[in-house]
Order: structure tokens, then sequence, then C-alpha cells
């Protein structure tokens, strides 16, 4: 079954969202494959988002996400790396559609609350990084 990993940020975090992000997917019908509360280092989030790395905000994204600690997860369902971007809203939360989590609590591009894979394969290389250990059966 097709899976997906997503991060709560740590605006999502201190704003109280964790258990909203969680039900939101929950209720869709996706199945919670993993989770984990953690503070992760400089290295690795430089390495999470390795792809962005040329791009100015790399820094400040950078820095965002080691600000506090994150919720890493893996989610399993049909589809669910389109569909769980499509319940996260757009990156630019003045262009996510109200009743998508970046819609519906976001304004700063950089602070849009969570993260989600954006293609099975870096969903799969995502796990890979967050989750060394593997998944529980
Ligand atoms: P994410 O990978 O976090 O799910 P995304 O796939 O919607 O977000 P990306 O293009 O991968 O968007 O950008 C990663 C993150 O970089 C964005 O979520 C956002 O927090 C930050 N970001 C993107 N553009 C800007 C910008 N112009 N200024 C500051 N931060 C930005
Ligand atoms: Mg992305």
């Amino acid at each position: 079954m097709e899976q997906t990993f997503i991060m709560i940020k740590p605006d999502g975090v201190q704003r109280g969202l964790i258990g909203d992000i969680i039900c939101r997917f929950e209720k869709k019908g996706f199945y919670l494959k993993a989770m984990k509360f953690m503070n992760v280092e400089k290295s690795f989030a430089q390495k999470h988002y390795a792809d962005l790395s040329a791009l100015p905000f790399f820094p400040k994204l950078v820095d965002y996400i080691i600000s506090g600690p994150v919720v890493a997860m893996v989610w399993e369902g049909k589809d669910v790396v389109l569909t769980g971007r499509r319940i996260i809203g757009a990156t630019r939360p003045w262009e996510a559609a109200p009743g998508t989590i970046r819609g519906d609590y976001a304004v700063e591009v950089s602070r849009n609350v969570i993260h989600g894979s954006d293609s099975v394969e870096n969903g799969q290389k995502e796990i890979a990084l967050w989750f060394p250990g593997g998944l529980a059966e």
C-alpha cells in the first residue's frame, strides 16, 4: 500500500495543531503507520530539504525546522501521497484553499505548519531518512 511522510513543523507543534492534523488524516481514512516526536539537528534538516539547498531561503528554512520539536509520521493508504498534499494545501498559504490545513491555519510561506512528500519516490526516501530502523509491522 502507498505510504507518505508527513511532518508537523515546529509552528504546528507550538500552536497545538497535532491533534487536529492527525484527526484530518484519520477521518479521511488513512492509516497511521509510524509516529515520533523529535528535535532535528541542522545537518539532518539540510538533508531532508537537500533538493532546495540552492534556493535563497534555504538557511532560513533549515533554522525554522530546527527551532523546536517536530512530529514525524508515516501515513498509509490509497493515493495517500497526492491526497495528503491536497489535505495539506498549497505551499503558499494565501494560495491554499480554505478547508486545507495551510488554508485554515497559516499565513506565511516560511511558517506553513506541515510537510508532505511530493511523490511516492520521495516519500520512500524521506521515510528511510526519518525512520532508519524501518517501520513496525
Ligand atoms: P514541504 O516540502 O515543506 O511540504 P512544499 O512541498 O509545499 O513544502 P517546497 O517547494 O518543497 O514546498 O518548499 C519547502 C518549504 O520551503 C515550504 O513548505 C516553505 O516552508 C519553504 N518555502 C518555500 N518557498 C519559500 C519562500 N519563498 N520563502 C520562505 N520559505 C519558503
Ligand atoms: Mg516539498
